[in-house]
């Protein structure tokens, strides 16, 4: 089945995304369309690589992070990032990710989570800064080139 979203007005923090179909763990909610490969970083761009930075297509900008998503990024055929749902949800709730799945810095937003999730970490923080076992839950949410990197830096402090 197809998960419909829209974007909706959510008071403080801005818009934000809803689904307006009830979901399945593992569902597809959005599908990442790449429109701009970008040189450099930017509030809206999707980090794709460790020096790669594109603007997604369609209302992936606008999904909001939350220390406790409902959704993570698996990477499809073009490359692009698509939105998997990792937990059920029902129709009208708000589709999150946590921007650590995708950023291995957070560059562009402000110091202070506004999420409102029990878990939450008070600031948003990039992957770097989680802990392994947040790393191991999102293990087949994260983009690939998150593990790449944490290898990478682990080879380089070996071999110092
Ligand atoms: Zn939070």
């Amino acid at each position: 089945m197809q998960t419909k979203v829209e974007m909706r007005s959510c008071a403080e923090r801005g818009d934000g995304i809803f689904s307006t179909t009830a979901f399945k763990a593992g569902d597809t909610i959005m599908t990442g369309i790449i429109q701009e490969v970008l040189k450099g970083n930017h509030s809206h761009a999707s980090q794709i690589g460790e020096n790669q930075y594109v603007f997604h297509a369609g209302l992936i900008s606008k999904v909001n992070h939350s220390c406790n998503p409902n959704c993570g990024i698996r990477v499809n055929d073009m490359g692009g990032h698509d939105f998997i749902a990792m937990k059920d949800g029902s129709s009208d709730e708000e589709i999150t990710f946590d921007y650590a799945m995708r950023n291995y810095g957070i560059d562009h937003f402000p110091e202070e989570c506004m999420c409102g999730s029990s878990n939450c970490r008070g600031s948003v923080t990039g992957w770097q800064a989680l802990s392994d076992d947040k790393k191991k839950e999102y293990q087949d949410f994260a983009a690939p080139y998150l593990f790449a990197l944490d290898d990478k830096i682990r080879d380089q402090r070996e071999n110092n």
